[in-house]
This record gives C-alpha cells, structure tokens and sequence, in this order.
C-alpha cells in the first residue's frame, strides 16, 4: 500500500473544520445525517378505486396536478393575498397551507393558532417567489403595500416602529420552502439596525456592549448574503483588531471595541463595494427579501433539490419576523431540541441551548452548547447545567409547549427557541428527521399512546431506510478516509483483505480471512469468489449489473461502478487517484452510500427489534401484494424466509451451475459436438440440480416456487484456463484444439440479444429437458416424503413470440408426465414466461393462451425498451439525470411512461384471455419502494426482490394499499 501523503495545509483546514462541525448541535447534525437519506417529498401515489372484483389493472383515479393542487391551495388562501400575518395568538395561514406559507411559515402560522408564544410576523408566500422568476425578477405589484400593512401589524404588536430612534423594531429574514432544505439558502437577523437605531437599542436594553455586538452582525451578515461582501472581510478585521488589542476570545471584547469594528466594518464595505452600507431600513428589508428569493436559485439549494427530487417550481416563502434576543444577558438563551430521540426514538426530551446566545452561534460552533435536561447532561458528563437545572421555571414553560406540539402534530417535532430576558419564544417547529430506528419506535410507541393508529404508523416508515437496519453499517461517529465512490448497489458495509480474483477470495476466505473481491466487473464465474467474499467492488457496472444482482441477491454488501477505480488484475494492484492499493490492503466498502474506504472501519450490527416486528405484521394486514424472493441458495431463501417473503419468483438456475464440483461437467455439455455427448453430461449434472431444487422446496415449505430454466449465453460457462481445458477435454474426449474451436465458435458479438434464454430451449432441447425432469423429480420426492404440498412453477425467459413458449411448453409438459408416471404421483404446477421484451408484452394476448403466468423481467425489459445496455448504463446515466432526461434511474425505479405502459398494457392483454393468469414482477425494481407501488397500482399479484428487500417491498406494498383506500374515500 503507498504510504499515506504528508498532512498538507489543506489536510489541517480540514481537520479544523471537521473538528468545528463535531461540536454543533447533535440536533443538527441528525438531521443532516438523515436529510440525505430521506426522500425528502413523499410523492402521493396515483389513486385507484377499491374494485369488488379483481379488475384487470387497478384503477388509478386522476392524478392530482401540481397545478390542480396549487390551484385548491389558492381555493384555501384568499385571492391577490401575497402576505400572510401571524402573532398575538392568531395567524391568517394555517399548517396544512405549505405550498403556499413553506414549512416554516405554515408551522409559524399553527403555532400563533395554537396560542403559544410566536414573535409576531409574516409570510410572503412561495407563489411570490415563482412569480419572481417567471416574471424576469420583478414582484407583483401589490407586494410593497401588502408588506407595509403586514409590517405596521407587527409594529403594533410589539409596541416599535421600523427604523425608529426611540423604540426601533428589529427583524429576521429567513427562507422556507415547503420542504426542509436545511441550510441550503438565506438568513438575515438583526435587520434594521443602522447608526441612528443602535444608540435606541442600546439605551433600550441597557445594554451598549449587545447593541453593538448585534450591528456588527448584522453588518457582517447582510454584506454576506445581500451584498456579496463575504465573511472572511470581517472575520479578518475582527482577528486583527483582537491581536492588536491582545484579545483572544469574542467575550473579551467591550463595547467600544464592537463600536469600533461597526466603523471598520462600513469602511470595508464602501472600499469593496464603492457605496456605504445602507442606512434606510426598508432598503435593507427589500434586499434582504430580493436575497432570500436569489437563493432559491444558487447552486447549494440547485444541487439539495436535485438529489431530494424537490421541484424548482415550487419556490421559497419569506418569513419576516420580530427579532427576539437569546443574547441578553445570563437570563437569555437560544436552543434546538427534539420531542423524542431522534437517533434511538426513545421518548426523552432530547437537545442544547446556549446561554446567552444568539441562534447562529449554536450551529456555527464556537461555543459547546449544555443539554436540556438533566439526566442526559449527566449522560454525557457535561459539568455546565442543563436548562432544567438553569432555568427552572422556563424548562417547565418549553415542556408544556413540547407536549402541545407533539399532541397537535400526533409526531416528534424539531424546535427552535430563544429566551429573551426569562421569557420564552418559538420559532420554529417541524416533523423532526430521524434515523430508521427511531422512526418505527416512534411510530409504535404513538400507536400504544393512541396518538396515530397503525395504518398512520406503516405510513411514516420510510422503506428505503429500513436497510439500515438490515444490513451492518460502518460506525457513523468513527473517522472514515473515503478513497473512491460508486454505486450502493447493495445495502450494508464490509471490511476486508483486497483480492482480485474468485479463486483467491475462495482460498483466503476458507483460511477464515475476510476478504472483498474488486473486479473490473463480474461474471457468473466468479460468484464462487463473491460468496466467499465480505463484499464486492466492481470499477465498471450499474445497479443491475452481474455483480449488483447478485451480491443483493446473496447479501453481499456491493459497490459497483466505482470509476475512480483502475484495477490491474497482472499487478494485483488498483489505484485510486494517487493511491495504490495492493492485494492483502484492507479497505472498507459501504453498499449502502457506494463509498470506498481506506482501512478496517468498526460496523454496527442489525438488530430485529420487537417493534420492527411488530409494524411489519401491521403491514401484512393492509398490503395487497404478495411479497416473494428471487433466490437459489438454501441460504438465501431461510434469510428470506425469516424476512416474511411468500415464496421464491426468481431461482436463476445458472447460478447454481456454477459450483466447483459441477462446472466442468456444464462445460462438458456445452463444448460436446453431439447431442449423445451434451445428453452424457446433463445427466452427470441431473441429480445435482434435482437437490438443489428439493431443498428450495423444503425450505419453502408449500410456498410457491418459480425456477427459470437456464437464461444467460453458453459461452459465459466456458473453460478459460489450460487447466479448465485439459479437465473438459479429460471428460468429453474431445482434443483442447478442438475444444478451443469450439469455444470460439460460441462467441458472440452482442451477447444480451444474442443465443440466451429460450433461444438456448429451442437449440438444445435436452438442456431444458433435464432442467424440467430435475424439477419435476424433486417435486415428487419433496411430496413423497411428506412435505407440504409443492407446486413448481416453470418459467421460460426471453420469450419473444407465442411459438416459443408453445414448443417449450410441450416439451415441458411432456417431461413431466414422464416422471408422473414413472414416480406413480403427480405434482400441480404451471409452466409461464418472463416478459422481457417489448413484442412480449404487446403480444401478450397471444402468449397466455399458453403462458400460465407472467412474471415481468424489467432488467431486461427496460433494457429493451430503452435500448440502454444494463451493464453500461452507468456510464452515462448521470449525465441524463443531471439534464433532467431521467427523474430516477430506469435501472432502479420503473419508467412508469414507457416501461411501465407496456407492463400496463401485458397486464390487460394477458387478463383478457386468460382471467387467472399469476402476474409478478421479478427484476431488481421488485424491491424498489416507488416500483412496488406502481406495480400495486397496476394490479399485478406479487412482487419478487432479493431476500434483504422483502421487508422494504412489504412495507412499501401495505402503503400502497393505504394511499389506495385513502384515495376511494375521498
Ligand atoms: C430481468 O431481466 O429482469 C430478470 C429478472 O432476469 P435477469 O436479471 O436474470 O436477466
Ligand atoms: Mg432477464
């Protein structure tokens, strides 16, 4: 492994800000942890009509439009409203108006509703803001009186007048979209503070050394954000004027020395901007206004909205709010806090404050804020007192308002507040973002208070998230040296001895080593290694590619496509940027976040907790969907099983050809010139496969079981090596030369369109043969022996016409009734087809004549239908989300405009002529939650996923179900 570079300057600036952040708030730093991870708009689904019958797809009910939804919004507001006030116990906006008020605003408003003590304010609503931008900048008209009169209001209501020079009102600024974009655009506090109103607040608070401090903030961050006069100005005054003063911290500093930096602050602004620093307070409000609504457009907020799907078109609000002053004093204070834990969802009253204080100081981290409550400041050995010992009397005031909160929103809220002089204010409230483990203990434990029933409670997890309690994850709190990113293709994380080859992963891994295998991009000889692996990394290939699906499939934390990797298997070396790593490094793979980290990281195990349980049950009840696995191994199918799947919808049997001790006998059979030679070899492999598949059936004790009969091209299984010959050539008899003829006659130029799926039934009728006798065999024997009953259900892939499933069938059948009879019993199945193709899908009519199910392959068929190669995908595939082409990856979530039409279409075509056909979905979209639910809305019976995602898709199918029903009653 190269030695690791000398820290460089660069390297301490990044420690220093690392070691700055660690000191925020831990209120903040759950939420950015979770922001990432959570779809940050729950899209409502398309509505269908509960059917007395089983319809032939599941009705959607007119979408709502954005438009449609704004317009009901304006139906709410009253018409050419653009300000909406709030204080004094009343508000004209109410929460359920956030597309109009923001989050912030809405939840402004409510609280002013809901009695509790609101600095009086206003919003300017979201549609000011898209109005802005349509209109080349410019407000609507009546804007600049409808804020006046919001303003005289609030004037009114705290007894000041903006800009006064006896009792000068001071205000806040801030944005609020209607979802949270933490961070990602513009505050502005102290606004109206110039010369004159100054001298008012500090003869006002009795208080010259505040007012003061307060101007040079607000000078500092008004230049920053409205007059692109960045921070580092005033920061460097502000370190100069403490040297040549010898003062090290901000609290040393008087009065005076405040006046004094305002002066030199002004100064810094004319020099850089040629103008003064504006005086007129209303000048300063519009431009703070003009800033808050630019914001909604610089690249932080563009960049947070494309990663959490938030529309542009929905715009910011902008709240102006009464300025309230957690630093006044020793009785004043500023704080975060949260109803529940937001990391364990224990039912604590979790969070800090700082004495003294003003809101940007607690995020900015220059001061180790104090616990809230006692108990938790005795948890983590803080020896400052907790606001429960410090301020009594208010502590008491924020619990009754904590316990109206969470009472009024039936959740766990998030809360900002300031103590001015011993009297409490609340600025802000929202739903608090939480790790997967808090969500369903919140969610349980609501159930149990009775403040949510159980549908409201499945409907609050997300899906997505419960990987994290699947799957092992690298400690969040441990330093991590992040070398490489790729693709979470499959959730969980691993650390391991690199090695490079299949072989080697296998030999080190029965030597008890953990290894992960990092491959240029897998094949399906190399899963011997990639079971024998921790984890896999993969330079090329996207989420559905070989190593994607099958590591999921196995459980195998993935990341694939990680193209900062260059791998050079002759070296037994890859390098990332500067960095070469070596066979034997231990590096650490995240499939969950796709990083690649340098070093053994220490892992967090799942825990199954009861409460998980016990809202998976919930699901059960109200999900409409079957849930199955795609699974081969005994392995994969007792994990799935323990993880609540319905039966296998995908056992890929040419993952089960691949083993050690049966690979050369596949190879004897496909490099055989004869049809007695490729018959002498199946039956080598017959007894082999017939295990497998009764032990498949055992596992799944009566649940159905859907073996697909062998899919990919024959080449992917030939002999590589000198040695792989000499054994092939040993049991067919057949010299190498002619062997490696053979081969290349085998070779393709396009593979995935090539001589694969039932193409190969049609060419070598024994390969399919065999694999239908091994099922039916096994069948049998699991039913003889008492087992519950089986019914195997036989699936063809890559069926294109009804002619092939037709010949296929037959034979198939005639297979079976060979065994029946020589066995002396018979077993139930039904022989179907994949729908990989789009001819399959419009001929769908014609296909379940014969077909007895359907089970759509939409690997294959978003391939097909996008024209996209799956394993090339992610080449590009970021250049067309970046321009917008695609919301989501096809690869991962359905194109329900063109994939979906045709699984739509095959769905009502396939119905049509046979009213009972099993319909299923078994590509990697089976355990994507936004796919399950289309495939809920399109009717169909099951989905199928790898064993990991079971409980995602069960979930995701019982929230379907409930925006369905939720939809019929409305
Ligand atoms: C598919 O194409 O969706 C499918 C499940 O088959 P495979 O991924 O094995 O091609
Ligand atoms: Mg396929």
């Amino acid at each position: 492994m190269a030695k690791p570079k000398p820290k460089t300057a660069r390297g301490k600036t990044v420690a220093k800000k690392a070691a700055k952040s660690a000191r925020k708030t831990v209120a903040r730093k759950a939420a950015t942890r979770t922001a990432a991870k959570k779809v940050a708009v729950k899209k409502k689904a398309a509505a269908r009509k509960p059917a007395a019958k089983k319809p032939a797809v599941r009705k959607a009910a007119p979408k709502t439009t954005t438009a449609q939804k704004g317009a009901a919004q304006k139906g709410a507001a009253q018409k050419g409203k653009l300000v909406y006030g709030f204080g004094d116990g009343r508000a004209e906006g109410r929460a359920n108006m956030r597309e109009l008020l923001g989050g912030k605003g809405a939840n402004l408003a409510e609280m002013a509703n809901l009695g509790l003590p609101v600095p009086p304010g206003f919003t300017i609503t979201t549609e000011v803001c898209t109005g802005y931008y349509d209109n080349g900048k410019k407000y609507p008209k009546d804007l600049q009186a409808q804020v006046d009169a919001a303003l005289v209001k609030v004037e009114k209501l705290v007894g000041a007048k903006f800009g006064d020079a006896k009792m000068p009102l001071l205000v806040s600024v801030r944005s609020g979209a209607r979802a949270s974009m933490p961070g990602m655009m513009d505050t502005v506090l102290n606004l109206g503070l110039n010369d004159t109103t100054v001298e008012a607040l500090a003869r006002q608070s009795g208080n010259e050394r505040f007012a003061w401090d307060s101007y040079r903030r607000f000078i500092q961050m008004y230049s920053d954000v409205v007059l692109g006069v960045g921070h580092e100005h005033f920061e460097e005054l502000l370190e100069m004027h403490k040297e040549d003063h010898g003062l090290t911290l901000d609290t040393e500093l008087k009065a005076e020395d405040w006046k004094h930096l305002v002066g030199a602050y002004k100064k810094r602004v004319q020099q850089e901007l040629g103008k003064p620093f504006p005086q007129d307070v209303r000048d300063q409000l519009w431009g703070a206004i003009g800033a808050v609504f630019s914001s909604w457009m610089n690249q932080r907020a563009i960049t947070y909205r494309a990663l959490n799907h938030i529309p542009a078109s929905w715009g910011t609000a902008v709240n102006v709010q009464a300025m309230v002053f957690g630093n006044m004093g020793e009785t004043s204070c500023t704080g975060v806090a949260f109803t529940r834990d937001p990391s364990t969802g224990e039912k604590i009253y979790y969070g800090e404050y700082l004495i003294n204080a003003q809101g940007e100081d607690v995020v900015a981290g220059i001061r180790t804020p104090q616990q809230l409550t006692k108990t938790s400041r005795l948890a983590v050995g803080n020896q400052l007192p907790s606001m429960e010992e410090s301020m009594p009397a208010t502590f008491r005031q924020l619990v009754a308002v904590f316990q109206k909160l969470e009472k009024h929103y039936r959740d766990m809220q998030d809360i900002e507040f300031t103590v001015q002089q011993g009297k409490l204010w609340m600025l802000q409230t929202r739903s608090g973002k939480r790790t997967a483990k808090a969500a369903i203990k919140i969610a349980v434990d609501m159930v149990k208070e009775k403040l949510i029933r159980q549908a409201e409670a499945v409907e609050r997890i997300d899906p997505a998230s419960l990987d994290q309690l699947l799957h092992p994850t690298p400690d969040p709190k441990a330093p991590r040296k992040v070398v490489a990113k790729g693709l979470a293709a499959s959730p969980g994380a691993a650390s391991g001895k690199v090695v490079f080859l299949a072989d080697e992963a296998e030999k080190m891994a029965q030597k008890g080593e953990a290894v992960i295998l990092c491959r240029i991009e897998t094949s399906p000889e190399d899963i011997h290694g990639m079971h024998a692996a921790k984890g896999i990394l993969t330079a090329r290939g996207g989420t559905t590619s070989h190593a994607a699906v099958v590591a999921r499939g196995m459980g195998r934390p993935c990341v694939s496509g990680a193209g900062g990797i260059r791998i050079d298997y002759a070296a037994g070396r890859m390098t990332a940027g500067d960095l070469v790593i070596s066979k034997g490094d231990v590096i650490t793979i995240d499939g969950s976040t796709g990083e690649v980290i340098m070093g053994l990281m220490p892992m967090i195990e799942p825990q199954m907790s009861g409460d998980f349980g016990l809202l998976m049950g919930w699901a059960d009840k109200l999900r409409k969907l079957k849930v199955r696995t795609n699974a081969e191994t005994p392995a994969d199918a007792e994990t799935a099983v323990r993880f609540g799947c319905e039966g296998i919808g995908l056992c890929r049997t040419e993952h089960m050809f691949f083993d050690a001790d049966r690979i050369t006998a596949v190879r004897e059979m496909i490099l055989s010139d004869s049809v007695d030679g490729r018959k002498k070899a199946l039956a080598k492999i017959l007894p082999m496969q017939r295990d497998d598949f009764a032990s498949l059936f055992k596992i799944m004790a009566g649940r159905p079981v859907t073996i697909r009969l062998l899919d990919p091209p024959l080449h992917e299984f030939l002999p590589h090596t000198d040695a792989d010959f000499d054994a092939v050539a040993r049991g067919t008899g057949l010299s190498v030369t002619a062997l490696k003829e053979r081969k290349k006659a085998l070779e393709e130029t396009n593979p995935m369109l090539g001589h694969r799926g039932c193409r190969l039934g049609i060419s070598y009728p024994e390969i399919y043969e065999m694999q239908a006798r091994a099922i039916f065999e096994a069948a049998v024997a699991v039913s003889k022996a008492g087992g519950k009953p089986v019914e195997p259900e036989v699936m063809i892939p890559l069926v294109a016409t009804k002619a092939e499933i037709d010949i296929l069938k037959r034979r198939v059948d005639a297979v079976a009734a060979a065994v029946f009879k020589e066995q002396g019993r018979k077993v139930k199945y039904l022989v179907g087809t994949m729908i990989e193709l789009p001819r399959a899908a419009l001929r769908a009519a014609d296909i379940a004549q014969t077909a007895e199910f359907f089970s759509f392959g939409t690997n294959d068929l978003t391939q097909t239908t996008l024209g996209i190669s799956r394993d090339d995908a992610a080449l590009f595939m970021e250049d067309y989300l970046k321009a917008g082409i695609f919301e989501r990856d096809p690869f991962v979530t359905i194109d329900q405009a063109g994939v979906g039409e045709l699984i739509t279409l095959a769905t009502q075509r396939g119905r049509s002529v046979r009213k009972d056909i099993k319909l299923g979905i078994c590509g990697e979209h089976g355990g994507d939650p936004s796919s399950v639910r289309f495939c809920h809305n399109a009717g169909l019976d099951y989905v199928s996923c790898s064993p990991y995602r079971v409980p995602i898709a069960r979930l995701a199918a019982a929230q379907a179900a409930i925006s369905d029903e939720k939809a019929s009653e409305a």
